[in-house]
């Protein structure tokens, strides 16, 4: 009898996983390979971080990979000194979004830049990160 491989890219995701099997499996291959991609429609243009299968929009299947280059500005932080199950290893550290004009990065600040360090409206950069074991994740740092 045959066996289905499965894909469970994702389960090398971050620090704790809870999907492992999705339509945007390529979204791990390519942080191995460095590069941070997010999904956009090509019906019409909407670009998604985390990157989507479908477009919520246009109902639409027909998508693009993008890779998230350049900077994005500090949108919003807070520190974390609790985490959830899971989440605690390497705490306090601080979570982030940055807003890249046409979409917006939810992440980690790389855990060497203080919270003195940060303000609001700072240009950032998302950076492909390698955590223990193998697993694969991305963090905001200074330009
Ligand atoms: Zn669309």
């Amino acid at each position: 009898m045959a066996t289905l491989a499965v894909d469970n890219r994702f389960n090398e995701f971050g620090t704790m996983s809870f999907t492992s099997v999705t339509r945007v499996n390529d979204f791990i291959g390519y942080l191995q390979q460095g590069r941070i991609m997010g999904s956009r429609c090509k019906k019409c243009g909407i670009s998604f971080f985390p990157p989507r299968a479908d477009c919520c929009h246009s109902l639409d299947s027909d998508m693009e990979w993008f890779e998230v280059k350049g900077t994005g500005k500090l949108l919003s932080f807070s520190t974390l000194r609790f985490g959830p199950t899971g989440f605690t290893q390497g705490l306090p550290y601080t979570i982030a979004v940055l807003d890249y004009g046409d979409y917006k990065i939810f992440g980690r600040i790389e855990s060497s830049i203080s919270e003195a360090e940060l303000h609001i409206g700072m240009e950032m950069k998302t950076c492909p990160h390698r955590l223990t074991g193998g697993h694969v994740d991305y963090v905001f740092q200074k330009t």
